[in-house]
């Protein structure tokens, strides 16, 4: 809903007009990060809006967050390149020791420190998270990190990751979650003394990357919370990240309504409008009616969240809703616009292969059913 919040909502969509489509064709084309736009969100303070004012930030909540990347991603602009910086901290904060959130969050708040990339993803393991092998070796004070990740975003832009690995084999462990480690690797200390990162190029603009480990020490003390307790960590912490992008979706898909209902009522075709056509106005209404009540999810989501309630239910139904409702909307604006759809000059082609991505991630959608079918709906599992 684009209710609550105004404030910051205005001030938002004012920073945003600063970053118009030029810029972010520009990048786009020459893949380039947006740091201009990252260090303006930064020092207006909107990428701290989730740590607690103890430690430097402005403690709004989730809500707050949502409106901010909402509003953001409404004016054309991509959040895809910050929202990590807001929520990938949740790990430190929920789980960290007292000297690891004293040392870190006052700057990540103010923006000196960038944590923004999150490691769990493996190209062997695929979803099945518990089937990742890079393997941290306790020697000393020090952990020994072997293995590989893929599609690991902002890794160059990043100071810290967040890194799971594991910390037992598999096949030791008591259960297949067990014996999953989170550490926090300094990047700038990293990269070169057993950290390669590989940019992979994709369809849309996203900074992600591949990399490699090859007997990488971490210091012992930057491991966050118990060893072996790590997926559960992880899994806390990606509530907050489903409700973020599912929020970047609905702003995704009013940029989308908004544009395509410009469009209807200017371009004249046959003598009139062409949104006087109900064969062209009714795909705009739809986009809609699925674009709002995939909010009012959001928004419930957000509100669980912010109360401190279990919402992964609902945070997953979110992000699916949300996801489908800008595809949805996407693909309405490409047809509503025509050729010019396709033009680059329009933005419209940028924000479709953009809002394509979250569908598969951070989850899949076939993923969020499993869960809705298996642990919602009691369903017999299939994994
Ligand atoms: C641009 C980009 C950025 C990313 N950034 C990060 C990041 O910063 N950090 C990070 O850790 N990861 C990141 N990811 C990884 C992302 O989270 C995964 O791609 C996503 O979770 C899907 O996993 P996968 O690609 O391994 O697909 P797979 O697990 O191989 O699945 C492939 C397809 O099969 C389906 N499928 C698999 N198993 C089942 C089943 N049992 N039933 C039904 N369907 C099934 C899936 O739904 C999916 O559609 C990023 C990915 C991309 C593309």
């Amino acid at each position: 809903m684009s209710h609550n919040h105004p404030e910051i909502r205005e001030a938002v969509a004012k920073l945003c007009a600063a970053f118009p489509g030029e810029y972010w064709r520009a990048t786009d084309r020459e893949r380039q990060y947006p740091t201009q736009f990252v260090q303006a969100l930064t020092q207006a303070g909107y990428l701290s809006v989730l740590i607690p004012e103890e430690y430097g930030g402005s403690g709004l909540g989730l809500g707050a967050a949502t409106a901010v990347l909402e509003e953001v991603h409404r004016s054309g602009c991509n959040g895809g390149a910050a929202h990590a910086q807001m929520y990938t901290m949740g790990t430190i904060l929920k789980h960290g020791s007292p000297e690891q959130k004293a040392r870190y969050l006052p700057k990540i708040a103010s923006g000196e420190l960038r944590l923004q990339a999150f490691g769990v993803t493996e190209p062997t393991a695929g979803t099945d998270t518990t089937r990742i092998s890079t393997f941290a070796r306790r020697e000393g004070d020090s952990y020994v990190v072997n293995g590989q990740k893929i599609w690991i975003s902002r890794a160059e832009h990043s100071d810290l990751m967040v890194l799971l690995c594991r910390t037992t084999a598999r096949e030791d462990a008591a259960k297949p979650s067990d014996g999953m480690s989170v550490l926090l690797v300094d990047m700038r200390e990293a990269v070169g003394k057993g950290l390669t990162i590989r940019p992979v190029r994709t369809m849309l603009n996203h900074a992600t990357t591949e990399l490699f480990f090859d007997n990488l020490e971490v210091p012992a003390a930057n491991l966050i919370g118990e060893e072996g307790k790590g997926f559960r960590y992880i899994l806390d912490g990606m509530n907050a990240e489903r409700i973020l992008i599912a929020s970047e979706c609905i702003g995704d898909g009013r940029f989308f309504i908004e544009r395509a209902s410009a469009y209807a009522k200017e371009r004249e075709v046959f003598g009139r409008p062409i949104g006087q056509n109900q064969g062209v106005q009714f795909p705009i209404a739809r986009a809609h009616v699925q674009l709002s009540a995939a909010a009012l999810m959001v928004e419930k989501a957000a509100a669980m969240f912010d109360a401190g309630e279990p919402c992964g239910t609902e945070a997953n139904m979110a992000k699916l809703l949300a996801s489908e409702a800008s595809w949805f909307a996407a693909d309405m604006c490409i047809q509503t616009h025509g050729g010019f759809g396709f033009a680059e000059e329009y933005d419209i082609e940028r924000k479709f292969r953009e809002t394509r991505l979250y569908q598969v991630a951070p989850i899949s959608t076939n993923l969020i059913l499993s869960h809705v079918g298996t642990h919602v709906l009691g369903l017999p599992k299939s994994f």
